[in-house]
């Protein structure tokens, strides 16, 4: 399942697609429209029998501002393979402090990069 996530951050929506469960697959996907994604977190993830559960925090920039989106998303599993079904997210603006760490991932302080 953290596979997924991976493809999410760059970009590779045919795989993304491919692991959608067609019962909930969207015909397509756009995504070149959302921010750039920086970060993932997979905070929890658990199975049991056929059905899983994963709770992820990604950050991602838009524009000038950050914001960090965090997803309860739940999968099924057929023929051995795990398949998206669907999820809860919310999506939070990030405010850093000019003295935190910049969430582009750069390890410099948010002053001196992206503030
Ligand atoms: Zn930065």
């Amino acid at each position: 399942m953290r596979s997924r996530y991976s493809a999410f951050v760059l970009n590779h929506g045919d795989y993304l697609l491919a692991s959608w469960h067609p019962d909930t697959r969207p015909a397509s996907l756009n995504l070149d429209d959302g921010g750039q994604w920086l970060a993932l977190e997979v905070l929890e993830s658990d199975e049991s029998g056929e059905s899983g559960r994963v709770h992820f925090r990604a950050t991602c920039k838009e524009g000038n501002g950050f914001a960090v989106l965090e997803e309860r998303s739940r999968f099924v599993r057929e023929y051995d393979r795990w398949f998206y079904l669907d999820g809860e997210h919310t999506v939070t603006p990030l405010k850093p402090g000019r003295n935190d760490l910049c969430p582009c991932g750069s390890g410099r302080k948010f002053k001196k990069c992206c503030a």
